[in-house]
């Protein structure tokens, strides 16, 4: 056993030299997390207001989740699809009816599922619509973040993402977020389109959130033309938008209903990743009906890791939770409370303008440009005062904490954000 990290500069140094420098994290190094807060090495605590991008929506070691991956670590971990397991059909029929579809593939990382809806898609649309081979495309809106593969990257707009790690695969249009006059232009003008990919709230663009009708609109315009709507709920799923799904609009129903009412928009195909796992192991599916799956034959897709009994037990305990502490109203409650305070924040800031999101997935923007410092020197301010976020633009700081946090401690999180911000405006210099 090598020796241990004594202190937060020890593992900074040491992750320097020998990983990938393919992050730019924030500096702290955390040892500990247990609901809403996580701890340093150096012992002092935080609220994380970061979740890790909306994976741990139940909270930090959940011991409910966590009871579960020890109970089946001890038990059976991992089979191969080369063998059935008792796990994965008890998964598939829970999860399928939590969400109300037929079937599920289940994969591990979102990435590996938002690759898994393009290909089923695409089968899809040479098997049962005739599009001749190869020539099928998606659609996908600018600004979009779907994940890290060569592929996923092809159709990102990010040059980080995307420069100097061509050839890109081809296939993908692409047309502003928002726009369903441009969706529909497409469509109707190319007969080759196999699905629309989207999210119902851009997170990493700076949680953008479309008019309330857009996601309802382009289901219109996908059914009108016989396109697939893919939903990438990865980062709003799973109660993070205050209903167990962003589709579900203002449905607050809490899962296995038969979303029907009020907004409820029924994508063809729904990604999911991230908090389906509470955090604990990465877990991801893909979810649809039987005709549209059952394009999909042995030996025609598959992951080593998909489908095993120890994720499979972890994210039924993950969904289990979401339901028990009613996650989904809680989180919708709490994003009521926060947009007003900062809504009034924003009255006394110089330099906040604005508040967006649904839920608990939100951000502020401020007063300064996209290339600018600043929400990462707010951020670093933010540490100092035990409240943990990421900015995801220059000038954009998304604040999405865990959805198991009570009133009382997001009141005193909004007190460290407005004493914070109020501090950093006495010296602040655009
Ligand atoms: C995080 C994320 C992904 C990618 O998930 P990974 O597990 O990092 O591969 C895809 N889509 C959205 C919307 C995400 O937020």
């Amino acid at each position: 056993m090598l020796e241990s990290i004594r202190s937060s500069k020890e593992a900074i140094e040491l992750e320097d030299k020998y990983g990938a420098h393919n992050y730019h994290p924030l500096p702290v190094v955390l040892s500990k997390g247990e609901g809403v807060y996580v701890w340093d090495v150096e012992g002092k605590k935080y609220f994380d207001f970061l979740s890790s991008y909306s994976a741990v929506n139940q909270g930090h070691c959940h011991p409910k989740i966590v009871g579960a991956l020890t109970d089946q670590a001890q038990t059976l971990t991992l089979t191969s699809r080369a063998f059935y397991n008792d796990v994965l059909g008890v998964f598939e029929q829970y999860v399928t009816n939590y969400f109300g579809f037929d079937k599920v593939l289940p994969m591990n990382t979102g990435a590996e599922a938002v690759e898994t809806a393009i290909k089923i898609s695409r089968k899809y649309a040479y098997e049962k619509r005739g599009i001749p081979e190869n020539e099928a495309k998606i659609v996908v809106c600018e600004n979009n973040f779907h994940g890290r593969t060569t592929t996923i990257i092809s159709f990102s707009n990010d040059e980080g993402a995307r420069k100097n790690f061509g050839p890109y695969t081809p296939g993908f249009v692409k047309i502003p977020y928002n726009d369903i006059d441009a969706l529909e232009s497409v469509l109707k003008n190319d007969k080759s389109i196999a699905a629309f990919l989207v999210e119902p709230i851009q997170g990493e663009a700076g949680v953008m959130t479309p008019d309330d009708d857009f996601i309802a609109r382009a289901k219109e315009v996908c059914s009108a033309n016989d396109v697939l709507l893919i939903a990438d709920e990865i980062q709003t799923g799973i109660a993070r938008t205050g209903s167990l799904l962003a589709v579900c609009g203002n449905c607050t129903c809490e899962s296995k209903c038969e979303r029907q009412e009020g907004s409820y928009v029924r994508p063809d195909m729904l990604v999911l990743g991230k908090a389906i796992s509470g955090g604990v192991y990465p877990v991801s599916a893909v979810l649809t009906d039987d005709h549209i799956m059952e394009v999909i034959k042995p030996g025609q897709h598959g992951s080593t890791f998909g489908g095993n009994p120890l994720g499979a037990k972890v994210a039924m305990a993950a969904l289990e939770v979401v339901d028990d502490e009613k996650l989904a109203q809680n989180a919708r409650n709490l994003g009521e409370v926060f947009r007003e305070r900062m809504n009034k924040f924003i009255e006394k800031s110089e330099s906040v303008t604005l508040v967006r999101g649904r839920g608990l997935l939100n951000a502020i923007v401020i007063n300064d440009t996209q290339e600018s410092s600043t929400a990462w020197d707010i951020c670093v301010a933010l540490k100092e005062n035990g409240l943990l976020a990421k900015p995801t633009h220059g000038n954009i700081i998304r604040f999405a904490p865990p959805l198991v946090m009570t009133e009382d401690e997001l009141h005193e999180c909004c007190d460290i954000i407005e004493k914070t911000i109020l501090e950093f405006e006495k010296t602040w210099k655009k």
